[in-house]
């Protein structure tokens, strides 16, 4: 679809008012430096930075294991059911800010569970926070269950096992943490068991590692979405499969960025992605440690790479069509998307 033409002065201001779905963001990701010391005060957790500034200047990463050893520091400050109410309460108060309209959130159990919090704990405070994000912000959210890679497959049929009491309040499963050494194929089995219990299916494949982990995550473990995948362009086979099956990247810019998997934001395959007609969206990833939320993805990435109006329009559009919403509601967002988009050509 042709959009009339937009100055590129109001691009940054299109940006941030078009609606978006966000589909790659962890919640522990969005935990503040200030919510981390406020939470570990009130419970009493004892955390090794000695200030706010002291921790923030701590997110200095270097790769992906860099940044995780300090991920789960800090999320080792949540303990009730009102820490993760607060932690997705503040999150989806940021996404209504940046215009998101539809949002699917990982959560990570695992890194919860191992710490003696209860699985009842960590979903019912999130799902609490998504239902207010309904009823008082106009945010659709629901959740995404996601395994810890680094850990065995084994331990993530135990963590199915224990969140199936709420398997109305996420709707699907994802793959995180520690990607290289740690295949799709890993966790065949349990995304077989996910599948047959009618949850949604997505992996993060090709951040780090390789295409053929992006084909293992298509082939064996039969995901919907593919989460980065941006190592796909190195597989031009790979990159015509993933447009045919119209299989939705979820790209995280500014993440790329942060763990040096593109030495400069000037660098990234985004706009490569969109010419080679793949279902790419942008999106935050770990937003409080990666230095922006979805709007900082698209602003700077954007004036990075030059990307257009009509590029902007097509990764908006793309973010609805990839989510797991009924189509009534992609419809609806769609139009809303273009009455935006019409208003700035006037
Ligand atoms: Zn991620």
């Amino acid at each position: 679809m042709n959009k009339p033409a937009i100055p590129t002065q109001r691009l940054p201001e299109l940006l941030r008012r078009m609606p978006k779905a966000e589909l790659h963001i962890h919640i522990e990701g969005s935990l503040e430096p200030e919510l981390i010391f406020e939470m570990a005060r009130r419970n009493g957790v004892a955390i090794p930075y000695a200030s706010v500034e002291e921790l923030r200047r701590a997110y200095a990463f270097t790769n992906l294991q860099s940044f995780l050893d300090i991920y789960y520091a800090g999320a080792s400050v949540l303990i009730t059911e009102r820490d993760f109410f607060d932690m997705a309460w503040a999150y989806l108060e940021k996404a209504r800010g940046d215009n998101v309209v539809r949002a699917e959130i990982f959560f990570d159990p695992q890194t919860h569970t191992a710490r003696g919090v209860e699985m009842e704990t960590v979903i019912n405070g999130l799902h609490r926070a998504c239902e207010k994000a309904q009823t008082d912000l106009g945010v659709s959210a629901s959740l995404i269950l996601c395994f810890l890679r680094h850990l065995s497959e084994e331990e993530a049929f135990e963590t199915l096992e224990q969140a199936l009491p709420w398997r109305d309040k996420f709707i699907g499963v994802g793959l995180d943490s520690s990607e290289v050494g740690h295949p799709p194929e890993k966790f065949a089995r349990v995304f077989a068991r996910c599948r047959e219990l009618g949850l949604h299916l997505v992996a993060h494949a090709g951040e780090e590692g390789p295409p053929a982990y992006v084909w293992t995550a298509l082939d064996l473990l039969k995901v919907e979405r593919v989460d980065h995948g941006v190592q796909s362009s190195k597989d031009p086979q790979l990159m015509r499969r993933l447009a045919q099956d119209r299989i939705p990247l979820t790209v995280c810019p500014l993440s790329n960025l942060k763990l040096c998997v593109f030495p400069k934001l000037q660098d990234h395959n985004l706009r490569q992605l969109l010419d080679a007609g793949l279902m790419a969206t942008v999106n935050s990833d770990d937003p409080a440690y990666f230095g922006g939320y979805v709007n900082d993805n698209f602003l700077q990435t954007f004036e990075a790479t030059g990307l257009s109006a009509q590029q902007a329009w097509q990764l908006a559009n793309n973010s609805f069509e990839a989510s797991f919403i009924p189509a009534q509601e992609k419809r609806k967002y769609r139009e809303k998307l273009d009455e935006v988009f019409a208003e700035f050509g006037a």
